[in-house]
């Protein structure tokens, strides 16, 4: 049995994994759920414990990850448009807090963690059809938000050692229940009057991830890095409900 810490676990993927790693009752003996944020205002049922904190703050970290073998690495300032604009919270919560992260997880001897990273970093606005993990990362990112991704991602990479096995997941869009960003904000442009718009000529596509299966992933890198910490130690994959093979 083993204890796992969901650094925003109270998010949109967060609760996801939440739900999916509680049904494996005889594998996981307590799940912390680590937020800034409560979202059910409760202290957490069976093997889950909530637990409020910053990952601002190192010491909120290292109270919650005692005991832990696993860290997921959920959290993130949303790239709204309001925080868009802040890149002080982009840079305290994205960089600075996944390197507390990091440094609680070496204080507290956690085994393995998987960080949430994004497909973006990768992006510099133009087409990618069929690439893999082996395209660079540019030197320039299309927002800030991007870069703190790309710089957060390559933190946990580097941190990847015989003590502390790290790896990260790169998901494009997630779709799914409890979505707080993109349907709702399709739904309220379009009540606006602001869908009456197509980019390029039409036929463009976008890669999408199903919740569930970006948490699937999440437990599939957590076995991994246990299982075998020598392959999937310090490698990044992308996340994606199919091959992205070109047509
Ligand atoms: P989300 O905004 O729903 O969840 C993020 C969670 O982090 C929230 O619960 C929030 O309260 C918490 N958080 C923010 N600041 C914090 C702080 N200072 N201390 C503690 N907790 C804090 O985001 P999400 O959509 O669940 O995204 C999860 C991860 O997946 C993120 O790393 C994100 O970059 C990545 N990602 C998301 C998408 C997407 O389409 N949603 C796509 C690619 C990558």
């Amino acid at each position: 049995m083993f204890s796992c810490v969901v650094v925003g676990g109270s998010g949109f993927l967060g609760q996801a994994l939440v739900q999916r790693l509680a049904v494996n009752k005889n594998k996981w003996e307590r799940i912390v759920v680590f937020d800034i944020k409560n979202v059910t205002q409760s202290r957490g049922t069976g093997a889950v414990v909530f637990q409020q904190g910053d990952i601002r703050r190192q010491d909120d970290l290292v109270a919650a990850f005692k005991d832990a073998s696993v860290v997921f690495h959920c959290a993130t300032a949303a790239p709204s448009a309001e925080n868009a604009k802040n890149k002080e919270i982009m840079y305290t919560v994205n960089v600075e807090g996944t390197r507390n992260v990091i440094e609680a997880c070496k204080i507290c001897h956690v085994r393995s963690l998987i960080y949430v990273s994004s497909a973006s970093v990768v992006f510099r606005g133009q087409d990618l059809e069929g690439v893999d993990e082996s395209i660079q990362i540019p030197k320039r990112h299309v927002d800030f938000y991007t870069e703190t991704k790309a710089i957060a991602e390559r933190a946990v990479l580097d941190a990847n050692s015989s003590q502390l096995h790290t790896c990260c997941l790169r998901p494009s869009g997630i779709f799914g229940e409890r979505d707080p960003l993109f349907v709702p904000t399709l739904i309220s442009n379009a009540r606006k009057g602001k869908m009456k718009y197509y980019i390029g000529d039409g036929t463009n596509r976008m890669d999408w991830t199903f919740v569930d299966n970006v948490a699937y992933a999440l437990e599939l890198a957590a076995d991994g890095l246990q299982q075998s910490s020598q392959r999937i130690g310090g490698q990044v994959y992308f996340i994606t409900n199919d091959d992205a093979r070109p047509f």
